[in-house]
């Protein structure tokens, strides 16, 4: 068994009699997916690796919350969809880099909540105030198993595919090395246009409005 503490007193275990850890052939490139488990929620977090994570060079990474909706079901409420895909094919076009996908559905409010936030958006609230509306936090999601996970897979320098600057100071405050950000903006349309316009204008968001 190898257990993994952080600062912050998340444990993830690994199983060292059978490992975790297989082949994961995808229409991205031939994917390792080794998965961590986390002890306090029973949550299974995953680790998708192309190449070496050896440097010199920064490792091409994403660190992406799991969207039921978006990267299984294609939903277009949101871009998570075609930033899971555009990340992967990122990853596969440098030959080398990781996707962290960590099981934080609905920004860490989970998918419950998530679709009550939707119903009232469907009311007409935007994004953030839906989840204000409910009592729940903008953005709840903790990026310290990130933080375990990368030092697991001794990646010490990160270029981080994101649009999220406060991914990136949160990243960083767990002690990881964000040394460059790739934008990751795709898959914008008619149904999320509004969404990723909240993104930008009240969210911190690197977003253009002439991207949307
Ligand atoms: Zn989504």
């Amino acid at each position: 068994m190898n257990v993994i503490n952080s600062d912050e007193g998340v444990v993830l275990i690994e199983n060292n009699d059978v490992p975790s850890e297989a082949k994961l052939p995808t229409e991205y490139g031939d994917f390792l997916i080794r998965v961590f488990h986390e002890e306090s929620t029973g949550l299974d977090h995953v680790a998708l690796t192309l190449g070496d994570m050896q440097g010199p060079d920064p490792v091409l990474i994403r660190v992406h919350s799991e969207c039921l909706t978006g990267d299984a079901f294609g939903s277009r409420r949101c871009d998570c969809g075609p930033q899971l895909q555009a990340a992967l094919r990122a990853i596969s076009d440098r030959g080398w880099g990781c996707l962290l996908y960590l099981r934080q559905e609905g920004r860490g409010i989970g998918l419950h909540a998530k679709i009550q936030a939707y119903h009232l958006q469907d009311k007409g609230a935007d994004t953030l105030d839906a989840n204000l509306m409910l009592g729940l936090p903008a953005d709840d999601r903790d990026y310290s198993i990130a933080s375990c996970m990368l030092s697991a897979l001794d990646i010490q320098e990160v270029s981080l595919l994101t649009n999220n600057p406060n991914k990136v100071e949160q990243l960083r405050t767990h002690q990881i090395n964000v040394v460059e950000t790739v934008p990751l903006i795709v898959g914008v349309g008619e149904h999320n246009r509004d969404y990723l316009q909240t993104k930008g204008q009240r969210m911190g968001h690197n977003i253009n409005p002439s991207d949307l």
